[in-house]
């Protein structure tokens, strides 16, 4: 089996090997058996299936759940030269009937479906009318109640098991723990289903985060610096920063569009479509987009505001650089995301228990923002992996943070929120250690405190980052019912008393992290070949109205940038290229490289 399947991999998707558990699960899935994948965004899940399907007789179905993206998976099979089909809502009566026919005929070797679809009666008969080789279930994890993609229909899957019994299943996702495997394995009657779970680890992903000084600015310098063409996500958290902050890019020249839930459907479809098909839009969103996006060149995540958990930073993250080439998870932070994420949460009238689980969710993500060791091996450590050294690949490996002594300003700084009677928010405070002279400050008689302009030697800008740390480490809590008090923990104690000294971090405005992540720069000299390498990607793209990268991914291009091929057989050699998409475009870019390298002299050694 394992024979054919490599030939598959070789002459349909044009690579060479296996990466680590594909061949297994193929070979397993091949055979006629159930199994249950969990392998990170990129890692190639959907070979899994897809070898199998071609491999098997009849036709897989697989089942996900987003409609929109439907076609361009297709799309991306069809150049491959596989015969693949979808059925939804979105086709009409007589185009449906003729996918019908060509599934009965058993001409199809994949047929994408949505689980509504599925479980009409209707549909289920005529598959079983039909000769099918398995089912795929993508997504898998939005059959768990628990996670925050639940969707109804999954849970009515359980019924491909009583009327499909001889057929094998394979269920994917890219996130489940422990808990939710086996709420889907349960849910999906793949209790004695192989299970394949891959590490978490995302290497190509650079991961920054950077004091917020000027959001906005900040978030133009690293667009400008570092990803000038890309196409890249860009989170905010509420709607009206999405617009603004979408339309300021497009001031400064940027292809952005904005995406939240407050937008008409055909608006937001349509962006996301520019997205998706394009190669260089930014989609400015909240965190209601992003589910199943699978485009494989996201060259960047940005994150202007501080994401709620661990888990919604990494999930969101993890959009960018499915293709494997370096990508950037980057994030500015402040002394105001703090505070409006804990008002937000402590504001919300979800119960006490929910609060409880939310509020060391929040903790965690402000200890991943402040934390002075290396990020990556946080973020596995949170999912329970471990990292045996650190990555050399986030900001605090490429650079790391410089610490002072802070004990005797954090002595300071605690005694002022004492001292007015723990009523008082960060601005405030601030005025009064520096020793303003403000309407507020004589007001209240500040000025007649002990610790009344005691902190002068720092600036306000250096004072709102030791607050920040404070409240991060919950030195301090902010009341959130009121006008955002300050208040001391429990923790404090030691510190006020002078007992332990505390160490803080300095803040930077911006780490050039491109010093260790390799990202491939384009040189002035190769731009003219890129250029057209692109620009014919997008032409054949647009004739046929599908996303660039389903003609050929980034990693293709590069490689014809490298190592231009003059020949069929140097272009069979590229990755990505198998017999379908040689015969379709290799003579096509075979032309373009020669324009542009013919004036090259050729070196011969
Ligand atoms: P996932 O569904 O796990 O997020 P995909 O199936 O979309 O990932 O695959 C991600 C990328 O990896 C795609 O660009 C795909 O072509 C590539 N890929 C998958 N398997 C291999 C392999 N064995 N060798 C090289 N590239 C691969
Ligand atoms: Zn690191």
């Amino acid at each position: 089996m394992s024979e054919a399947a490599r030939r598959q991999l070789q002459s349909v998707f044009g690579h060479e090997e296996f990466r680590d558990p594909q061949e297994a699960i193929i070979d397993l899935v091949s055979e006629g058996n159930d199994a249950l994948v969990v392998m990170p965004t990129g890692s190639g899940k959907s070979l899994c299936y897809q070898i199998p399907a071609l491999l098997r007789d009849g036709t897989a179905i697989v089942i996900s759940p987003l409609i929109a993206l439907m076609k361009d998976q297709v799309s991306a099979l069809l150049q491959f030269g596989v015969s693949a089909s979808y059925l939804n809502s979105t086709l009409s009566a007589f185009e449906q009937a003729q996918i019908e026919r060509r599934l009965e005929d058993g001409g199809l070797d994949l047929l994408y479906v949505a689980p509504e679809r599925l479980l009409q009666e209707r549909t289920l008969e005529l598959l079983e009318r039909c000769d099918i080789s398995l089912f795929a279930i993508d997504e898998a994890h939005c059959v768990s109640q628990w996670g925050h993609d639940f969707r109804p229909e999954y849970i009515g899957l359980s019924i491909l098991t009583e009327r499909f019994p001889a057929i094998p299943r394979i269920a994917l996702t890219a996130t489940a723990d422990e808990r939710t495997r086996d709420e889907i394995a349960q849910r999906l009657g793949l209790d004695s289903a192989q299970r394949f779970v891959s590490g978490f680890d995302r290497p190509n992903i650079t991961y920054r985060v950077t004091e917020r000084q000027r959001g906005r600015e900040q978030l133009l310098r690293f667009l400008r610096t570092e990803h000038g063409d890309h196409a890249g996500i860009v989170y905010c958290l509420s709607r009206k920063s999405v617009d603004g902050t979408a339309a300021w890019l497009r001031e400064q020249g940027f292809d952005a569009l904005p995406y939240h839930a407050g937008m008409t459907k055909e608006d937001r479809d349509h962006n996301q479509q520019r997205f998706l098909r394009e190669d260089r839009v930014i989609i400015v969103a909240t965190i209601a987009f992003g589910m199943g996006i699978d485009k494989p060149d996201v060259r960047f995540v940005a994150h202007l505001d501080l994401p709620s958990s661990i888990e919604a930073y990494y999930q969101e993250t993890g959009r960018g650089g499915r293709d494997g080439l370096p990508a950037d998870a980057w994030m500015v932070y402040g002394l105001q995301d703090v505070v409006k994420r804990r008002q937000m949460l402590e504001g919300s009238d979800a119960p006490e228990e929910r609060k409880r689980v939310e509020r060391r969710k929040l903790d965690d993500m402000l200890g991943y923002c402040e934390i002075t060791s290396c990020r990556r091996q946080f973020l596995l450590r949170y999912f329970g992996e471990t990292l045996p050294a650190p990555c050399g690949n986030c900001d605090v490996c490429i650079e790391p943070p410089e610490m002072w002594d802070a004990t005797e300003v954090v002595q300071k700084a605690l005694s002022a929120v004492y001292r007015m009677g723990q009523r008082f928010g960060v601005v405030h405070t601030i005025d009064v250690l520096r020793g303003s002279g403000n309407e507020r400050v004589h007001r209240f008689r500040h000025e007649r405190l002990s610790t009344f302009g005691i902190g002068a030697d720092l600036s306000v800008n250096e004072w709102r980052t030791v607050f920040r740390q404070l409240i991060a480490r919950a030195l301090l809590e902010v009341d959130v019912e009121g006008y955002g008090g300050l208040r001391l923990t429990a923790e404090c104690r030691p510190f006020l008393r002078g007992e332990k000294t505390i160490e803080l971090r300095k803040d930077r405005v911006s780490v050039t992290a491109r010093k260790a992540s390799g990202k491939r720069e384009i040189s002035s000299d190769e731009e003219p070949l890129w250029e057209a390498l692109r620009a014919k990607r997008r032409e054949l793209a647009d004739a046929q109205g599908v996303p660039a990268y389903v003609i050929f991914h980034d990693a293709t291009l590069l490689e014809m940038l490298e190592n231009p091929p003059t020949s069929l057989d140097e272009m069979r050699a590229l990755p990505g290229i198998g017999d379908a998409k040689l015969a379709r475009y290799g003579e096509t870019f075979l032309e373009v490289i020669a324009e542009r390298t013919h004036t090259n002299p050729i070196d011969v050694p």
